[in-house]
C-alpha cells in the first residue's frame, strides 16, 4: 500500500504492508535463511542486482523489508536498514562513512557506547574524533576539519536530555559537505523528523520507543538519499549486523501503536517531572517539557512533543 501522502497514524498501521500469495493482512514471519529461484536466470538476475528478488536473509527478507519500508516512510527517507541492535545501526553508519585519516565531530554527551566505540575501537583504525557540546553551534564550527566526514548528533541525549538544533547544525555541516547523522531514539519519528529538518541519516535503537514493549533489542537506519542508503546498506550487509525476521515482526507490530504510547508516556512524564521539580529532595531536573529546561524553546520548535525521558539529581547525592 502506498502511504506516502497519508497521515502519521495511517502510516503506522499501513506503511510497509504488501499483498502476499494468501492475502495475509499482516506481513508474516518469513523465518528463512535462503530463498529459492524459479529459474537459474532469475537467480542470476537477483545476484547481479538486475531484479529485486530476495536471496539471503542477511541481505534482505520480506518481513524485515516491511519494517524497513515503514520506517523509511515515517522518517521521510529513501530507504530503511534494520539492524540487530541500536549499536549495530550506529557502528554500521560509522563503518560506512569513516576510515583511516577521516574525522568525526560528535556530541560529547551521546549514548555511552556510541562514543565508546569511537574512542576504543575506531581510534585503533586511525579515525580522528572531536567530542563537543553540539548544542553550542560555535563549537561545531570550530571542530570541523578538512577531513571531517560525519557530524554525529543525538537529540535529546540519553541520559542528559541535551538538545541540538538539527536545522542549524545541518546548515553548518553541509557547507563543508559533511554528512549529518542524528540518533532520534529519544524522540521517535512521532515527535521529530531529523531528515525533514536537514539531516542526511537518522537512526534509532528500536529497543526503546519504536518497539515499545521491552521484548526486542534492535536498530534501524534511514537515509535520505539513495546513494547514502546503498552505501550504508552495503556496509551493514558485509558487517553482518542485520535484523532477524522474528525481531522485525515483533518490532513492526509494536510500531503500530507508537502514537498512543508516545502520547500517554508524555502525559505521565509531565506529571512526574512537575512533581519532581517541586520535590524538596530534588536538586535539579532536566525534562524538555519543563520551562526550566535550558532548551525548552528549541524543543518546542523542532519537536512536536517533549517525549518522556527525565533525568534528575538528588540533594546530597545517592548513597551507594
Ligand atoms: C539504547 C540506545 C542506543 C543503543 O541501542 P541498543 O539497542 O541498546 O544497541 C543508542 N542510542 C540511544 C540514544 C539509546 O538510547
Amino acid at each position: 500500500m502506498d502511504t506516502k501522502n497519508k497521515g502519521f497514524n495511517t502510516k503506522l498501521v499501513h506503511a510497509g504492508s504488501y499483498e502476499d500469495a494468501f492475502g495475509s493482512a499482516v506481513t508474516p514471519i518469513y523465518q528463512t535463511s535462503t530463498f529459492s529461484f524459479k529459474s537459474a536466470q532469475q537467480g542470476a538476475d537477483c545476484f547481479a542486482g538486475k531484479s529485486d528478488g530476495f536471496i539471503y536473509t542477511r541481505i534482505g527478507n520480506p518481513t524485515i523489508k516491511a519494517f524497513e519500508d515503514a520506517m523509511a516512510d515515517l522518517e521521510h527517507g529513501f530507504g530503511g536498514i534494520a539492524t540487530s541492535s541500536g549499536m549495530s545501526a550506529v557502528s554500521s553508519v560509522y563503518m560506512a562513512l569513516l576510515g583511516q585519516g577521516k574525522h568525526i565531530v560528535c556530541s560529547a554527551s551521546v549514548y555511552g557506547p556510541s562514543r565508546g566505540v569511537l574512542e576504543r575501537d575506531f581510534s585503533r583504525f586511525g579515525v580522528e574524533m572531536t567530542f563537543i557540546d553540539t548544542s553550542d553551534l560555535q563549537q561545531i564550527k570550530d571542530a570541523i576539519q578538512d577531513n571531517t566526514t560525519i557530524l554525529y548528533i543525538e537529540t535529546p541525549t540519553n541520559p542528559t536530555m541535551q538538545l541540538t538544533d538539527i536545522k542549524k547544525a545541518s546548515e553548518i555541516a553541509h557547507k563543508h559537505e559533511i554528512t549529518v547523522v542524528v540518533d532520534n531514539t529519544f524522540s521517535s519519528p512521532y515527535l521529530q523528523n531529523p531528515l525533514v529538518l536537514g539531516a542526511d541519516v537518522v537512526l534509532h535503537s528500536i529497543t526503546k520507543y519504536i518497539n515499545g514493549h521491552a521484548d526486542v533489542v534492535g536498530g534501524v537506519i534511514v537515509a535520505k538519499e539513495e546513494n547514502m542508503y546503498k552505501k550504508i546498506r552495503g556496509q551493514m550487509i558485509y558487517l553482518g549486523g542485520n535484523m532477524d525476521p522474528h525481531q522485525a515482526f515483533l518490532t513492526h507490530r509494536g510500531l503500530k501503536t507508537l502514537s498512543l504510547r508516545m502520547e500517554k508516556s508524555e502525559e505521565n512524564a509531565m506529571k512526574v517531572a512537575e512533581y519532581l521539580e517541586k520535590h524538596p529532595k530534588v536538586e535539579w531536573i532536566l525534562y524538555p517539557g519543563l520551562k526550566s529546561h535550558p532548551q525548552h524553546e528549541l524543543a518546542k520548535k523542532q519537536m512536536t512533543g517533549f517525549s518522556s525521558m527525565i533525568s534528575f539529581g538528588l540533594k546530597g547525592g545517592l548513597d551507594v
